[in-house]
């Protein structure tokens, strides 16, 4: 073949077209019967062990990845002002795309008018999960216990605790200074595992999408087609116009370079159905192939995975109105205010996991009086909708961290432009003596 190798980005897409049609093969022949070979060997077998075992190193990566390179990051930093502007500018940019993502698709849902007229028998088996309140959220960012905090993959306080302790670091001055070269040392070690973990991706990816594809299969979508036609449809017009139009708009950069190297990122986020777990590939992506420096990506990525969730903020809105539409309720000016206030402190407090969007609506239809049993409605299209909307999210993460980098001068800009820049080729595991 040319000699030329394959990038992993192509094997990627590689391994989710193949996922996508071995998945479908196995629903619409009807081979993952329960008890049959294919359905206990295969489907949860073997593709549920390999697609899990990934996941599992994805989110091992995370709490030390984090940990590490934000010490670096403030650290390298060296300027507290600095680190309180890039927090104060990508905290305003994260609400602010979050509410344009949820105005935006309120709009379009009401404009297609989905769900009006239409009879379905409403299934009231939703239990309702409380979204943590506001006022907890901000007192959680404190961990009163780091170890613990990391234990649990609690971001926030993690990122508090982190930050603090770089802070301190750079405070005591040159006694720690082998400590900060140690933390350095250990990040490009965390970052040298993201790489040897993505090698196995193409493998993963199709896993983790064949096993959906397969115990999904498509006829599901029929019943709710109008859902989630204008649900993909919001998303798609997100991330391709609005996100790209914030990003050119405030960065003044290539759009298309950046759709084509969020790829990957979007791949993951896709199979792993969390922003959260997505970090490393996130993390990754935005400083090698972005070219943004570690002092802001080691922030904005894992800040923006737990903050950021423009894509779960427009099915809220879709949702809401197919749902008041179904059940025949008139919602107001002041009620969509509402919605959109509370979608937004809803995910602030909620973490970027598979499922949680569902969640924060619950909370968002409590607010403006909606029936919370409708979510019932849209839960069988929830799982592959919330594969779709954790792809939107991250792009989100990192177009805001590509916009702050920019602001504050922390991007190289041959990187950014360079399209190999840190392209991982399928060569194996290389060991540097
Ligand atoms: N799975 C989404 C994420 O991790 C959150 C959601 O919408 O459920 O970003």
């Amino acid at each position: 073949m040319g000699g030329k190798k394959m990038s992993l980005t192509v094997k990627v897409l590689l391994g989710m077209v193949l996922g996508i049609l071995v998945g479908l093969i196995i629903n619409l022949l009807h081979l993952n019967a329960a008890g049959s070979f294919i359905n206990e060997y295969i489907v949860n077998g073997l593709f549920h062990v390999t697609g899990k075992l990934f996941v599992n190193a994805l989110k091992m990566l995370v709490v030390p990845l984090v940990v590490f390179s934000l010490i670096c990051g403030v650290c390298g930093i060296g300027d507290i002002r600095l680190l309180g502007r890039v927090g104060g500018k990508s905290f305003i940019l994260y609400l602010a795309t979050t509410a344009i993502a949820i105005a935006t698709a309120i709009l379009i849902a009401v404009t297609f008018n989905i769900g009006s007229g239409m009879d379905i028998p409403t299934s009231s088996n939703f239990v309702v999960k409380e979204a943590p309140p506001l006022t907890q959220v901000l007192i959680d960012i404190i961990p009163t216990n780091p170890i613990k905090a990391m234990a649990d993959g609690d971001m926030l306080p993690v990122i508090f605790f982190s930050i603090l302790l770089g802070i301190s670091m750079l405070m005591v001055g040159k006694k720690a200074e082998s400590f900060i070269e140690g933390a350095e040392i250990a990040n490009e070690i965390m970052m040298k595992m993201v790489t040897i973990i993505m090698t196995v991706a193409p493998y993963a990816v199709f896993a983790l999408i064949a096993k959906a594809v397969a115990t999904l299969g498509i006829e599901f979508l029929s019943s709710l087609a109008g859902y989630v036609a204008v649900l993909v449809g919001a998303l798609m017009f997100h991330l391709f116009v609005t996100l790209m139009a914030i990003l050119k708009l405030f960065s003044g950069l290539n759009p298309l370079t950046f759709l084509k190297k969020i790829r990957n990122v979007q791949v993951f986020a896709f199979s792993t159905s969390s922003s959260n777990a997505t970090i490393p590939v996130t993390m990754r992506t935005v400083t090698q192939r972005f070219g943004v420096n570690n002092s802001v990506a080691s922030f904005t990525v894992p800040f923006g995975a737990t903050i950021n969730m423009d894509g779960t903020a427009i099915m809220q809105g879709v949702a809401t109105v197919f749902i008041a539409n179904v059940y025949g309720i008139d919602l107001t000016i002041g009620q969509y205010l509402t919605i959109i206030l509370f979608s937004v402190l809803a995910s602030i407090g909620t973490a970027g996991v598979p499922g949680v969007g569902l969640i924060m609506l619950s909370m968002v239809f409590t607010q403006v009086g909606l029936p919370v049993e409708g979510i019932g409605l849209i839960m069988g299209v929830d799982r592959l909708m919330d594969m779709i909307r954790t792809a939107v999210n991250v792009s989100g993460d990192a177009v805001v961290s590509t916009i702050v980098a920019k602001s504050e001068n922390k991007i190289d800009l041959a990187t950014y432009n360079d399209p190999d820049a840190g392209i991982i080729d399928h060569s194996p595991v290389i060991l540097n003596k």
